[in-house]
């Protein structure tokens, strides 16, 4: 659910044009071994995002 919560205020910030930067610029997870995510290193909306 909190993933769900997650990813709409991602897609609400994108649309109102309060974000232009990748995620995965800010995310402790962006690195090779730790995302396996075929989005990274240029994801704008992703569930599994973590705030450094
Ligand atoms: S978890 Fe998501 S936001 Fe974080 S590095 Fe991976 S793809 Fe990017």
């Amino acid at each position: 659910m909190a993933k769900v919560v997650k990813v709409l205020i991602q897609r609400l910030t994108l649309l109102l044009g309060l974000r232009d930067e990748f995620l995965c610029d800010s995310c402790k997870l962006n690195y090779r071994d730790l995302c396996m995510r075929r989005e990274r290193p240029n994801a704008r909306i992703c569930p599994d995002y973590r705030k450094k």
